[in-house]
């Protein structure tokens, strides 16, 4: 099942998409699984990011190859480290490039949406916590990266949490490959198989440090190849069975 959200009436809407329809929920997909009987037309609804989470926690080096390109080695638990909320924008809109940084670059990953309270879970059942996958784009200032201590402000700024365009349900995470391309052209490019520790892992260690609420989100990190974005770009986060995130770049309107 592929799951959007989208705006009908001022409200937002969960619908399952089947074709170029979209099926309506009463509620979220989590509380309410069957859909509406009547549905809507896709084309020419207002995309929102496909869930709202109470938090985004993300997950820092978790390949070797991007480990690697940042001048250090995979870690031996998960790093996380949280995005705020306010920071997400649906696929379509635009990333917003603060000025005066050198480096604000695209990290394309694969998102995991959570479907049920998560508290301390084991490993084993890790994965019936999940309501599925989706694109997401962990865009950061590399600048302030590197001169900050905690990651908040570099991974923080509005805009810089792009997701979706929906969920994809799929049984098996390890079966997804990612590519991201930066106006056209492929930068990154791994399959998820490669991640240091999987999505068990990541549910289970995070939901040991805190509970999970259904629709937050666990972005697993990202494949070597990430790179600078710049005004005018466009940059697509392609995940095979899922779809493509896809999001110009635009300079912020005031100066820093
Ligand atoms: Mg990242």
């Amino acid at each position: 099942m592929r799951v959007i959200r989208f705006l009908e009436g001022g409200e937002p809407r969960y619908g399952a998409v089947e074709g170029d329809t979209a099926y309506p929920f009463a509620a979220a997909p989590w509380d309410d699984p069957v859909p509406a009987a009547r549905g809507v037309q896709v084309a020419g609804l207002l995309l929102l990011p496909p869930c709202s989470p109470s938090k985004i926690v993300c997950i820092g080096k978790n390949y070797r190859g991007h480990a690697k390109e940042m001048e250090g080695a995979a870690p031996d638990e998960p790093l996380i480290f949280l995005k705020p909320p306010s920071a997400l924008v649906a696929s379509g809109e635009p990333i917003v490039r603060p000025r005066g940084y050198e480096r604000v670059d695209y990290e394309g990953e694969l998102a995991v949406v959570i479907g049920r309270l998560a508290h301390r879970v084991k490993r084993e059942e890790a994965l019936d916590y999940v309501f599925g996958y989706t694109c997401f784009n962990d865009v950061t200032v590399r600048d302030l990266q590197k001169k900050d201590v905690q990651y908040t402000r570099a991974k923080g700024f509005d805009t810089f949490a792009p997701i979706g365009p929906c969920i994809a349900t799929e049984p098996d995470p390890a079966g997804f490959t990612i590519a991201t391309r930066l106006n056209g052209e492929v930068r990154q490019e791994a399959a998820a198989a490669e991640m240091v520790f999987d999505v068990p892992a990541l549910v289970c260690f995070v939901s040991r440090v805190m509970t999970l609420l259904p629709g937050d989100v666990i972005a697993t990190g990202t494949p070597a190849g990430v790179g600078n974005l710049r005004p005018g770009d466009v940059v697509d986060v392609d995940i095979s069975g899922i779809g493509t995130l896809h999001n110009p770049v635009i300079e912020e309107e005031w100066e820093r």
